[in-house]
């Protein structure tokens, strides 16, 4: 590898890092520095977790150790045979960056991640190094995620969840066939095998740290995990019910959805176009109706085209399921439960909120609902109020196009 500086270094490990999508903080822990003890803080006044436009996370300093790896996973460009520029900072280059930009006010944490070099448990001591040296050498107290190989030593991976507040571990793809055919090194078993070690030690963590409060913290935010859309078969489907798997078994925080992105001397069996960004939209949007709007994975799934799995790019999957399932709308705002409200097209939680408040002092009528709500023109079709009520709602063939966003210029790219 050439000798690299410390500039050129970052500059191919942040490109590299982009196409990690897992580094929200939310629901991290409150640490902070007030009182003069150490520096940084988890939480606070003016942190926010961008995306920018190429997909990185500006509030954390994203990197990787290195680029450079022995496995070979189709999808990745950093892969063993690609024709890529490699870089690696030690464990204690990645110590002072993190250091020297969290002083310049530049990042509220860290997020790491690492391809692998020499052993899965040789890189994971590394990763562990950085945050240990943070914690304790430097009493850092922002904020860490770290991403974890489920190859490595369990012991390896428990101490990333001692330092870290967030550790994750990707399922990569969908299915077990996809990941069979695109990462043959690696397997559904250990990574599922990892994820669920991760999830009893976490709970032990907490059920410790309510009994006494000086038992130390283990991963606070929980962990997370990335699927890659598009690299493989997988339908809109099939990707609704393996993320619905993953929340129960592992009681994740979040599932991280990533359009694969076509890579320079690509592999044979990738497809040659990235799929519509819309698409990784929209399943965040699904996974927003299960997490948020008790509606059950199987009642997402029944959003899908039955012909493709796929969802529609063009409306979003409640709406979707509004216009499959009509027989239950529309649904009176004065009388109906919270949870028939939630699944109004254009009603969100804090809107339903509002309205269980409102209808204790009085009858809605729809100018009560325009305030409390962005725009009425979408949900007026799904709601019954005081002094309106849609006629023939079941049987209108035209009512996909009346409740549809116009088209607009930047999803006609979009694929
Ligand atoms: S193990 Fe990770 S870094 Fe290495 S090729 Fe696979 S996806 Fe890329």
């Amino acid at each position: 590898m050439a000798q690299l500086d410390t500039t050129e270094k970052l500059t191919i490990l942040a490109d590299a890092a982009k196409y990690d999508a897992s580094c929200s903080s939310s629901g991290g822990k409150k640490r902070d520095s007030r009182g003069g003890k150490g520096m940084g803080s988890t939480t606070g006044g003016g942190i926010c977790h961008a995306y920018a436009p190429d997909g990185r996370c500006i509030s954390l300093l994203k990197i990787l150790l290195t680029n450079s790896c022995i496995f070979d996973c189709h999808y990745c460009i950093n892969r063993k045979s690609s024709n890529v520029r490699r870089a690696r900072f030690t464990a204690k280059e990645v110590v002072d960056l993190t250091l020297d930009f969290y002083s310049r006010n530049y990042i509220e944490g860290l997020f790491l991640s690492s391809g692998i070099i020499h052993t899965p448990n040789y890189t994971m001591e590394q990763i562990v190094e950085v945050a240990r040296s943070l914690r304790e050498d430097h009493d850092f107290r922002g904020y860490i995620h770290l991403k974890t190989i489920p190859d490595a030593d369990p012991e390896l991976v428990a101490q990333a969840g001692r330092h870290a507040d967030r550790v994750s571990i990707n399922v990569e793809l969908p299915t077990a066939s996809g990941l069979r055919k695109l990462a043959p090194e690696k397997s559904e078993t250990r990574i599922e095998g990892a994820m669920g070690t991760m999830r009893t030690a976490i709970e032990d963590g907490a059920d410790a740290r309510r009994r006494y409060r000086s038992a130390p913290r283990f991963a606070p935010a929980g962990q997370s995990t990335q699927m890659i859309i598009g690299a493989d078969a997988a339908t809109d489907r099939d990707i609704v019910a393996r993320a619905a798997t993953l929340y129960s078994r592992f009681a994740l925080r979040r599932v991280y959805y990533s359009a694969f992105s076509p890579i320079p001397h690509a592999s044979a069996v990738l497809p040659l176009k990235r799929p519509p960004l819309m698409r990784e939209h929209r399943l965040y949007q699904s996974d927003w109706m299960v997490r948020f709007y008790s509606y059950t994975p199987d009642e997402v799934g029944a959003a899908v085209d039955p012909e493709t799995g796929m969802l529609p790019l063009d409306i979003d999957p409640k709406l979707a399921w509004a216009l499959r399932f009509r027989e239950h709308f529309p649904v009176d705002v004065n009388r109906a439960p919270r949870e028939a409200l939630l699944r109004v097209p254009g009603l969100g939680p804090k809107a339903v909120r509002a309205i269980l408040t409102a209808r204790r002092w009085r009858r809605l009528r729809m100018e009560d609902i325009a305030r409390l709500t962005v725009s009425v023109k979408k949900l007026r079709l799904f709601i019954i109020t005081d002094d309106w009520k849609p006629v023939m709602l079941a049987d209108r063939a035209d009512l996909r196009t009346l409740a549809a966003p116009k088209a607009v210029q930047f999803e006609l790219f979009a694929a």
